[in-house]
């Protein structure tokens, strides 16, 4: 295949996690499973533009269903996140009432809210129809479309450019990234500011995140990369910052090429440098990571059998795409984990993609019997020790598995 930015073409895959069905295809009941879809998860890597890639399968409709079921504000650390990113770039732009502020793939309005709050003009794009829904029940000024250059043409007839583009966690997930980009050019402001926040790929490398790979996950990006297509599209990186959401991101800050107003901040030159260094830019490291998966998996069966012949049981939780990813690639089924708990109401009862274990309100795992506890998204482990720290009380061991079993 031709690599989805430059065009060159990519040879073999660097990892293969197997086949996987979309992690966001929960089941209804089990009697769907018999029509379940799976799809080969492997990526490649292009030497010439640093970009780690899915293999194209899927067209995104299919992915992005309409009953997507991931909503932002059923995490109160990710509400947290979306006010501080809010009053600081407020402060920061000097936005006001006469600016417009832009978010793509705005889900529920948890993030527009704030600027809302403070009489900020907002639009917010958001393809997924439940959320889309809620958004507008928020009285937030949402389009019910995926973002791209025509969508950008359409929306230039009625609006100004915008002060402020905001996309979050979305461009690492957009099949088509050269348009994509071609329209965040499109709809910026002369002297305007995009900020994007993705998971920065050198946490990938470092700590063996394996299960952030997933078929909707279409680009695992460095500012190495990052810097290529901007340069591409008339933009440039003026800004980028660490941030500790999804084990680690970037929020890099851009804006046109030719703009003056921006001053080139240090940051970008320190984090090129540690991507260097930590080989992010070489494919051996793709391959050793690939490695580790393996070591894993082994490992995590190894332990899950020894807890089944004690006669102890283990309950997961967190349904999100990490579990899928991890749970499926190791194979592990209820004979090993006993069901899944997660917050969100709209994934409550139903079915996990591929392993099928059942999802159950959290509520559940004040009444039920069991000994260990394995958290999923190992990123919010600090939210949900402190939430369940009754529960270790009580003597159940809680522990994380994506490098290697880590109790907590
Ligand atoms: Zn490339």
């Amino acid at each position: 295949m031709k690599c989805r930015f430059c065009d060159n073409k990519l040879d073999d895959s660097v990892i293969n996690l197997g086949l996987a069905p979309p992690s966001n295809a929960y089941l209804k009941d089990l009697n769907q499973a018999r029509k379940e879809k799976k799809f080969p998860l492997k990526l490649l890597f292009c030497e010439n533009c640093y970009l780690l890639q899915t293999e194209d399968y899927n067209k995104p409709e299919e992915l992005f269903t309409d009953d997507y079921a991931y909503f932002s504000s059923t995490s109160d650390f990710f509400l947290n996140h979306a006010k501080k990113y809010s009053d600081k770039i407020i402060k920061k732009l000097k936005l006001n009432n006469e600016s417009f502020v832009v978010e793509i793939a705005s889900n529920d309005g948890y993030l527009l809210k704030n600027f809302k709050e403070k009489k900020i003009p907002i639009l917010g794009i958001e393809p997924t129809k439940s959320t889309y829904q809620k958004s507008i029940d928020l009285k937030i000024p949402t389009i019910n479309k995926f973002f791209g250059v025509d969508l950008v043409n359409k929306l230039l007839q009625k609006h100004n450019k915008a002060d402020l583009i905001i996309a979050n966690n979305v461009y690492a997930h957009v099949p088509n990234i050269k348009n994509f980009t071609q329209a965040l050019k499109n709809f910026l402001k002369e002297d305007g500011t995009i900020t994007l926040e993705f998971p920065h790929l050198l946490n990938l490398l470092k700590f063996n995140q394996f299960d952030t790979i997933y078929h909707e996950h279409f680009s695992y990006i460095s500012l190495s990369f990052l810097i290529n297509i901007f340069e591409k599209y008339g933009l440039k990186i003026y800004d980028v910052h660490k941030i500790n959401t999804h084990g680690g991101s970037l929020r890099v800050f851009g804006c046109h090429k030719h703009c003056k107003a921006k001053k080139i901040s240090k940051n970008i030159e320190l984090i090129l440098d540690e991507e260097l260094k930590n080989g992010l830019l070489d494919k051996k490291s793709y391959l050793k990571l690939s490695n580790n998966a393996s070591k894993v998996k082994k490992e995590f069966n190894i332990f899950l059998k020894k807890i089944k012949n004690e006669n102890k049981t283990v309950v997961a939780y967190g349904a999100a795409a990490k579990g899928n990813t991890f749970l499926n690639y190791c194979d592990i089924d209820n004979s090993l984990i006993k069901y899944v708990c997660d917050a969100a109401k709209s994934k409550q009862n139903k079915f996990m993609p591929g392993n099928h274990l059942e999802i159950k309100n959290p509520k559940y795992l004040e009444e039920d019997k069991f000994d260990y506890l394995l958290i999923l998204p190992w990123n919010i482990k600090n939210e949900i020790l402190k939430k369940y720290s009754h529960l270790k009380k009580r003597g159940i061991i809680f522990f994380t598995a994506i490098n290697g079993i880590e109790e907590l």
